[in-house]
């Protein structure tokens, strides 16, 4: 069997958050086609001790409690060196760039990626300074934990990979694709709901003119975005 052209790891402390994720849909479709492979690793296993702890209250005080840096730092190395290549290492922080379409085509370019989740206060400084990730945010708020963030990451990205969609134009197509702005309006049956009706070229049979319609109606969508602006 031939290798997926894309490996997933995610360390994490909470492994099993994943397996409703992971079990259903597109992102369960590419791992069954081999397209995928995700693997989930559980950050207290690089824990010492018998209560396998990870975090310590922060020096200088204050609320909360601290991802230690020998467990996250050795599982990292560690998952990082378990198969080639070393792939790329990013950290799922708040205070990292904001995660956009044009950097999740990056990261589906890659054979490997190593996503690490946070959890209480965060990390440790040494981490990020001795394991060099790259940082990535999902957004301007404060989640619990980079599970979820990781999940928001692992769904964007995978449907780019090549084989995922059923379609392949449907990537193309999308809002934020390499045809730039928006996605044109969809319809489907009924044909008339509530008194509007689908507009007549989607149903004229005339595939120029569908394609047409669809270009002008990609620039000039009104938007849900306040950013761009309606149609006059
Ligand atoms: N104390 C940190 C701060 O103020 O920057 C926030 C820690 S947050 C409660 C715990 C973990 O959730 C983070 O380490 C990170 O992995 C994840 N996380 C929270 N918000 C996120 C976001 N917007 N994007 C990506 N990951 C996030």
């Amino acid at each position: 069997m031939s290798l997926p052209s894309l490996r997933i790891d995610v360390l994490t402390l909470f492994p099993a958050l994943f397996d409703g994720f992971l079990s259903q849909s597109i992102v369960r479709r590419a791992i069954d086609k081999n397209l995928v492979a995700i693997e989930r690793w559980d950050l207290r296993d690089w824990a010492p001790g018998k209560h396998k702890q990870v975090d310590d209250r922060p020096f200088g005080g204050g609320p909360g409690m601290v991802l230690m840096a020998p467990p996250v730092v050795a599982a990292a190395e560690a998952v990082r060196a378990r198969v080639e290549p070393p792939g790329t290492l990013v950290v799922l922080s708040p205070q990292g760039p904001r995660l956009d379409q044009r950097r999740v085509v990056d990261l589906a370019a890659q054979p490997r990626l190593i996503l690490l989740c946070g959890r209480y206060e965060g990390f440790d400084e040494r981490i990020i300074e001795i394991l060099e990730p790259e940082l990535l945010s999902i957004g301007d708020f404060v989640l619990s934990g980079g599970e979820v963030a990781a999940m928001v990451v692992i769904d964007a990205v995978v449907r780019l990979v090549p084989g995922v969609l059923g379609d392949s134009q449907s990537a193309v197509d999308e809002s934020f694709g390499p045809e730039g702005g928006l996605e044109y309006p969809q319809y489907t049956r009924p044909r008339v709901f509530r008194g509007r009706e689908v507009p007549d070229v989607l149903t004229s049979g005339d595939h120029a003119a569908i394609a047409r319609w669809r270009r002008q109606q990609r620039r000039s969508l009104p938007s849900r975005n306040p950013g761009l602006t309606e149609p006059s």
